[in-house]
């Protein structure tokens, strides 16, 4: 069976088709982008509509496919932007209708942990989960993914574009401020950890006062990737020994970051643990790993009564009914 997922909670609109050989067949997406200002909802939903069409159509071609060929349509309905999700939900609604096709709606963050073990050797590790919105700790335990710690107000991905946004570096700024991060030099910031939780907000609202203080940005964007990426370290390293986990899997889009991936890497050598991180190419937000959570759900048998959208839902919402799985890519 081939499913054709569709990806639009936040910036991207993706489309991917993946077949339940474990066969990654096309993974094609959008990203809305800004050179000035954030993400405004209703503008990322206008940049969906524009692009979902041609966003299909590469989709199928790029994985030799037609529409007839796909047996389940899977969407993400949840955590998200409420207008994003919508066109999401809508586009598949409207192929499943006009093409008579299964169709299934999964968690955006759970999809990201799956993909996460189908990619890389990782069986069952400590996931931390670190996008625009979300930054947690999670791990699978008695049947549910429980979150072990997550940030306090923000997201580190939104921590890092608010901070851009006021340094004028552009949307997203994840990737500007690992560029002039290796400029800079070391400036204290606020470390906030609450047991097995982190906060941001602070640190934030700090990098914007020194801003305007005139301290330089190289500096700023140093600091504040060793002073979150510290307090990411030692939450993941408390979890690992809490739930007796050797394996810390990283995932979600500020996970591209090389800075982050070496200092994760050097704390589980220290405790003899093994790190992965996903290939790029799965960390961000795209529509493979909305497939493919798609094909585990409907293959365990579940089905949905409503198409609906789930703006806040959160992976210990979920039962994880269906098997852990590999692929070699
Ligand atoms: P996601 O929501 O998982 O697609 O992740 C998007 C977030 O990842 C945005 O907030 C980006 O600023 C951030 N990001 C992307 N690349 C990097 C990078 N190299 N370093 C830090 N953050 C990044
Ligand atoms: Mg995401």
């Amino acid at each position: 069976m081939n499913c054709l997922g569709i990806e639009s909670t936040a910036h991207t609109f993706g489309i991917a088709v993946v077949s339940d050989k474990e066969k990654i067949l096309s993974n094609e997406k959008e990203v809305f982008t800004t050179s000035s200002g954030g993400m405004i909802p209703n503008k990322v939903a206008e940049h969906h509509k524009r692009v979902c069409d041609s966003v299909l159509k590469k989709a199928l071609e790029k994985a030799n496919v037609k529409i007839e060929e796909i047996g389940l349509i899977s969407y993400s309905h949840g955590p998200g932007l409420s207008p994003a999700l919508v066109v999401g939900k809508d586009f598949a609604k409207s192929l499943a209708l006009n093409h008579k096709k299964n169709i299934i709606g999964v968690n955006h963050c759970i999809a990201h942990l799956t993909i996460g073990t189908l990619v890389t050797p990782a069986k069952d590790p400590v996931y931390l989960y670190v996008s625009g919105v979300n930054t947690q700790v999670i791990a699978l335990a008695g049947g549910k993914f429980r979150i072990f710690g997550e940030t306090l107000d923000i997201g580190l991905g939104n921590a890092l574009d608010k901070f851009g946004r006021e340094a004028g570096l552009g949307f997203p700024a994840g990737p500007v401020i690992e560029k002039l991060a290796l400029e800079g030099k070391y400036i204290e910031l606020p470390y906030t950890v609450k047991g097995m939780d982190v906060s941001f907000a602070g640190l934030v609202t700090k990098t914007k006062q020194l801003l305007e203080k005139g301290e330089k940005v190289e500096d700023l964007c140093y600091s504040i990737q060793e002073t979150c990426f510290a307090m990411l370290a030692e939450v993941s390293e408390r979890a690992m020994a809490h739930c007796e986990k050797n394996e810390l899997l990283l995932i979600g889009g500020v996970g591209a970051n090389k800075r982050l991936i070496e200092m994760l890497e050097k704390m589980c050598s220290e405790r003899n643990a093994k790190f992965y991180s996903v290939p790029l190419e799965y960390a961000g937000d795209q529509a493979a790993m909305i497939a493919w959570q798609g094909i585990l759900e409907f293959n365990a048998g579940k089905r949905i009564s409503e198409i609906d959208i789930y703006p806040y839902e959160r992976v210990d919402d979920v039962d994880v009914i269906w098997q852990q799985s590999k692929l070699e890519l």
